[in-house]
């Protein structure tokens, strides 16, 4: 048995993937021994501020005892059972509250078990749909380059082509449309041409086209971007004009990530499909949500099939259905529209000072989100061990250093975060300067 602390970290370089890395040459990874609240607690003896919410998810921290208790609750009851032919009352209470939370007209409620199986089910119903209204043409995907939907085949064939990587796979993977991603951002002003380079595919292509899918106002994975409302409702206009269903992917930003509760609803508009992931259990479990108008799912079951084609083993498992009830529980229990809106005042104050600094090409902040842009890409074997030494545990890519905590950190915890950002971007030797 292995126990000291950095033979199992021996072991792990040597055995276990972790996401996107070389079996080769590995970039070390942290042992965490246990956390609490915004801290993650490390083998080596180090206690960190997690600024990712482990990827957007941990938004009231961890170890919390209102989500430890639900679980333990469930737990005695039973932790699952196959969802062919039985429910039960967790699954039942949560799509009530996905159905009452999410915008207008999303009533059929489907309980995946990540976000890109989310994006999967949602691509399947979309081609179904329009198979059933004798469209059987309209089998592909309209996307905006820099999205990010996911690592599973269907959700990468709608990924940005080269950050996705479509040449490596291309043997394999479904050729899409791809539009330009918008760039006038959040609170810039609005021109209608934004919208060109979608209303041309549409045009060209409609008749192939079953639903477009992106990410609502927020970019994540895929350039940390933050783009205009009114491009958001421009896509809803079209697709309503080219008979294109509109999936939304909030696995990001959804239970309010962006400042609202959905992002959709910056633009006032609801999909004719929704994604949702991430944040839903609070981090605490893997489960996600496609949910869908109810024209949506009575065309779907009228078709050929009379039944929609998916069913994992693992579909609305209790225990994570469990979590995600308390979680979004506490979401308004504890405020969290205050929450967020003091982190976005917060990060504004700390962050977009630095947007003249040497090495920073630009800075932006919305609802619980700080991305510094640098001019240069991170060397991330540097900045990774720099960002701990610092105390805090922030994951750049690429050009960018990003921050999104968990919406319960104190004003001192962010502090320390933003200044970690402000010491390390006086590192020269944290870029890759050419
Ligand atoms: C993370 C993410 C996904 C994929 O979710 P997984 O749980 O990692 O499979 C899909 N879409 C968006 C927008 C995401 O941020």
């Amino acid at each position: 048995m292995i126990k000291k602390h950095t033979d199992l970290l021996e072991f792990d370089q040597e055995h276990l993937w972790h996401p996107y890395t070389s079996m080769t040459n590995p970039l070390p990874s942290y042992l965490v021994e246990h956390a609490q609240g915004v801290y993650l607690h490390l083998a080596s003896g180090e206690q960190v501020i997690d600024g990712m919410s482990s990827w957007w998810s941990v938004v009231h921290g961890y170890n919390n005892p209102v989500l430890n208790e639900a679980i333990k609750q469930q737990v005695d009851k039973f932790c699952h059972v196959m969802f062919g032919g039985l429910t039960h009352k967790p699954a039942i209470a949560l799509a009530e509250k996905l159905i009452r939370l999410t915008p207008e007209g999303l009533d059929k409620v489907f309980l995946a078990d990540s976000g890109s199986v989310a994006v999967e089910v949602a691509i399947k119903m979309a081609i179904q749909y329009q198979h059933s209204k004798g469209k059987a043409n309209k089998n592909k995907l309209l996307t905006i380059k820099n999205g990010y939907h996911g690592d599973t085949f269907a959700a990468m064939s709608v990924c940005d082509p080269v950050n996705g990587m479509h040449q490596l796979f291309s043997g394999f993977i479904t050729k899409n449309y791809f539009a330009d991603a918008p760039t006038i951002g959040f609170d810039d002003e609005f021109n209608p041409n934004e919208l060109a380079s979608i209303e041309q595919q549409l045009t060209n292509n409609h008749e192939n086209i079953a639903a477009l899918i992106l990410e609502p106002i927020v970019q994540g994975a895929g350039g940390m971007k933050f783009y205009h409302p009114k491009f958001l409702q421009g896509c809803r206009t079209l697709c309503d004009q080219y008979e294109v269903l509109l999936i939304a992917d909030e696995i990001a930003t959804g239970f309010g990530r962006s400042g609202k509760l959905f992002a959709c609803e910056h633009a006032n508009i609801s999909p004719d499909i929704l994604c949702l992931g991430k944040a839903l259990t609070g981090g605490y479990m893997t489960l996600a949500a496609t949910l869908c108008t109810s024209h949506v799912a009575e065309t779907i079951s009228n078709g050929e099939a009379g039944v929609f084609m998916h069913g994992p083993t693992f579909m609305a498992n209790p225990l994570a259905c469990a979590a995600a009830n308390a979680s979004l529980d506490l979401l308004i229990a504890n405020n969290w529209q205050q929450q967020v809106h003091a982190i976005e005042q917060q990060l504004k104050a700390e962050l977009l000072p630095m947007s003249n600094h040497r090495n920073i090409a630009d800075v932006r902040v919305l609802g619980a989100i700080g991305v510094i842009e640098s001019k240069y890409p991170v060397n991330m074997a540097v900045i990774q061990k720099k960002f701990v030494e610092l105390g805090v545990w922030i994951r750049p890519f690429g050009k960018l250093i990003y921050i999104m905590p968990p919406f319960v950190i104190t004003t001192a915890e962010l502090k320390k975060l933003t200044s970690a950002i402000k010491a390390i971007i006086d590192c020269d030797q944290v870029f890759n300067r050419p």
